[in-house]
């Protein structure tokens, strides 16, 4: 097992949707990324937060044995991000955007955590990612996540970090948005062209593509009775994906296919709940059962 540097977003988020609005839940790229990482591996979190984050949250991460050396207490407010899902959940839009400590945060990678073999660069300003990427010592494997907010206020940096990077996990709707293509085959080769030598495309409740030159592979998303709430998602799918690439700690084709099936495990969890409710009550037994279920579904 090999530990993973995680850095991104540690937030409160204010959602509504069908079933109701929830004001102020635990939530942030890197805060669903390290709770599924934690499973499979050892977690290394790199964040801030305001004053106002509670030690409630901060008992539960470290309880899944997540090290918060590297998460800044600063004198403020928690990153703050408020959705509104449409009734069928495919879709939201960002209503607000309080990046709080974020906006004057620069990460400083404690010296015991520059030689972290695996890096998960979750949803936040590209130029905090590449700031994080600056202090990191010879990585094995650099993973990056990122949103339309930064695709259209930050490219640049964005397309500058791209080319440090080697697997880069995106929605369809992003990745369309960033290639300015629509057909996916296009799509991909337009991203594959900006640096990762690996890109996974996230299609919600339909599942999620691998990509690597003259390579294509296909998951499903698990078909669950109950959908609750999306946030998340994203993150947990790549908390999971790189957990799992950690534990076995091999980046060979045939491992990155099973991550994408035990990141696509791990999402599906977290959709169960609001927030990361239904997240951290899960175990490696649940994972491995719907792993199991996942082979299932797509054996012929
Ligand atoms: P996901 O549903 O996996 O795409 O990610 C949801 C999480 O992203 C929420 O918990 C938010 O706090 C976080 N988030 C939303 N907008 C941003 C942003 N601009 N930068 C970083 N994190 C964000």
């Amino acid at each position: 097992m090999s530990p993973i540097l995680v850095v991104g977003s540690v937030a409160f988020d204010t959602l509504h949707n069908a079933q109701g609005s929830f004001p102020r839940v635990l939530g942030g790229s890197a805060v669903y990324a390290s709770i599924a990482a934690s499973l499979l591996s050892q977690v290394r979190l790199v964040g801030v937060v305001g004053d106002d984050y509670p030690e409630s949250a901060t008992a539960m991460l470290r309880e899944r044995g997540i090290d918060l050396t590297g998460l800044e207490v600063s004198p403020g407010e928690t990153f703050h991000w408020e959705g509104r899902y449409t009734d069928d959940l495919t879709s939201r839009e960002s209503i607000r955007t309080e990046l709080n400590v974020f906006a004057e945060f620069q990460p400083k990678i404690p010296a015991a955590f520059a030689e972290s073999p695996f890096v998960m660069l979750a949803n936040i300003q590209p130029e905090l990612q590449i700031s994080v990427l600056d202090q990191i010592r010879s990585p094995k494997l650099v993973v990056a996540d990122t949103m339309n907010l930064w695709i259209d206020i930050a490219r640049p940096a964005l397309e500058r970090l791209l080319k440090r990077v080697d697997v880069l996990i995106i929605n369809e709707e992003e990745a369309r948005q960033l290639t300015g293509r629509h057909h996916l085959v296009e799509v991909q080769r337009a991203l594959l062209a900006l640096g990762p030598t690996t890109v996974i495309v996230k299609q919600g409740e339909y599942g999620a593509w691998l990509f690597q030159p003259g390579v294509a592979f296909h998951a499903p998303a698990f078909p669950l009775e109950t959908v609750l709430d999306p946030t998340g998602a994203g993150d947990s799918f790549a908390g999971g994906f790189l957990g799992y690439l950690a534990r076995e700690n091999d980046i060979s084709l045939p491992t990155l296919r099973r991550a994408v099936v035990v990141g696509s495990a791990l999402a599906s969890f977290c959709v169960e709940g609001i927030g990361p409710n239904r997240l951290v009550e899960v175990g490696m037994a649940d994972v491995n059962g719907r792993v199991a279920a996942f082979d299932e579904l797509v054996r012929a």
